[in-house]
């Protein structure tokens, strides 16, 4: 059984070298003698572990001195709620900018907290495209404003992070995070869920402005604020220690490959290809508005969508696979995460060059 190409949006491909290199040492983990999930998260080994994956993420984001990395346990959606409980203090009102289903999502979550001012919304477009900054109504008073980097489900994607002056930017960069260089120095919060694009399901990361910790609702369950989180270092209850150390291995290799910005290069060249690609074919199509299309999922429609089981199926056959479409969506979807190879886009144009050939 050989490796397959997998497009699924999460949890998604991680690179091989770091299966790899966990394998080989997962009945004896530096010695131990133990699986680094067996080994005490108190103990000596497992802090330098995390340690070293923190200042690896800060290396590779350049994450500015007064900014704390938090290593928490739980989904990315997790993240909904906590946000509000944690970043409110005495405000009770939100900017939140709603450019497809996660941002959708988030904002049905906050409303339970607070006063949620939607400053914009693309859903009468079906979300195929972000509306300009100037179409933004900001509320001077709100505790913070927060948007989706990258739209998972229907595939656009910011390319420059929006000023929106004094207000705390918070992000949810979950499928985007490490995929390209940005200003860390720009954010109030960033978090990102690990199964996208660094790691395995159960860790969520964020990054989050040191003066924001104080603010927390008195009412926050302890495992869910940010600022005892912060005081124990993430270790205030057991992080999801497999899931750390995977993302720890990912880190590195993103260091001995360049950085960000090398890896930044490679994303931007895979999926120009695949769009190129789509674009010159009647066959295929994607209808997003190109100044946002997302770098990270790649959706698309066949001119016939009776052969979507076709396309999938022999896809399949050939090693590609997950390309099915999100159910709200439909259609297929290629995501192209970091772990992606070049190859493997390469892989599926020439395969969906042949399927449009053989279905004229
Ligand atoms: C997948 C995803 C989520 C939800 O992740 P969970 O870990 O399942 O909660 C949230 N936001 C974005 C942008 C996502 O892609």
């Amino acid at each position: 059984m050989t490796r397959v190409y997998n497009f699924g949006a999460g949890p998604a491909m991680l690179p091989e070298a770091v299966l790899q290199q966990a394998q080989e040492e997962m009945l004896n983990w530096q010695g131990t003698g133990m699986s680094v999930m067996e080994v005490s998260h108190r103990s000596q080994d497992f802090q330098a572990l995390l340690q070293q994956a923190e200042q690896d993420l800060r290396d590779l984001l350049l994450v500015p001195e007064q900014y704390r990395v938090l290593f928490l346990t739980g989904p990315a959606r997790s993240q909904f709620s906590m946000i509000p409980l944690n970043l409110l203090g005495d405000n009770s009102q939100a900017d939140y900018i709603d450019t497809g289903i996660w941002s959708h999502a988030a904002i049905a979550e906050a409303r339970q907290f607070c006063q949620v001012n939607v400053a914009v919304s693309s859903e009468e477009n079906s979300y195929k495209t972000i509306p300009p900054l100037a179409a933004w109504q900001l509320n001077s008073q709100a505790a913070y404003c927060y948007y989706t980097a990258n739209e998972t489900v229907n595939g656009v994607e910011f390319h420059t992070v929006p000023e929106v002056g004094s207000t705390p930017l918070v992000v949810d960069m979950t499928s985007s995070l490490f995929s390209r260089p940005f200003d860390v120095s720009k954010f109030g919060l960033i978090f990102a869920g690990a199964q996208k694009n660094f790691g395995p399901a159960g860790l969520t990361v964020v990054i989050v402005r040191e003066d924001l910790l104080d603010r927390a609702a008195a009412t926050t369950p302890s495992v869910f604020n940010y600022a005892l989180q912060n005081k124990h270092q993430s270790l205030y209850c057991t992080p999801a220690t497999f899931s750390c150390y995977i993302a720890g291995l990912v880190f590195r290799l993103l260091k001995q490959q360049g950085g960000i910005e090398a890896i930044g290069k490679i994303n931007q060249r895979k999926a120009s290809k695949l769009y190129d690609f789509i674009d010159n074919h009647d066959f295929y199509h994607n209808d997003i508005d190109p100044d946002y299309r997302s770098r990270m999922n790649v959706p698309f429609t066949l001119a016939e969508s009776t052969l979507n089981d076709k396309f999938l199926k022999q896809a399949k056959d050939q090693g590609l696979c997950a390309l099915k479409g999100h159910r709200s969506v439909g259609g297929m979807r290629a995501s192209i995460y970091n772990a992606m190879p070049e190859a493997g886009v390469d892989v599926l144009i020439s395969f969906m060059d042949e399927f449009a050939r053989a279905y004229p």
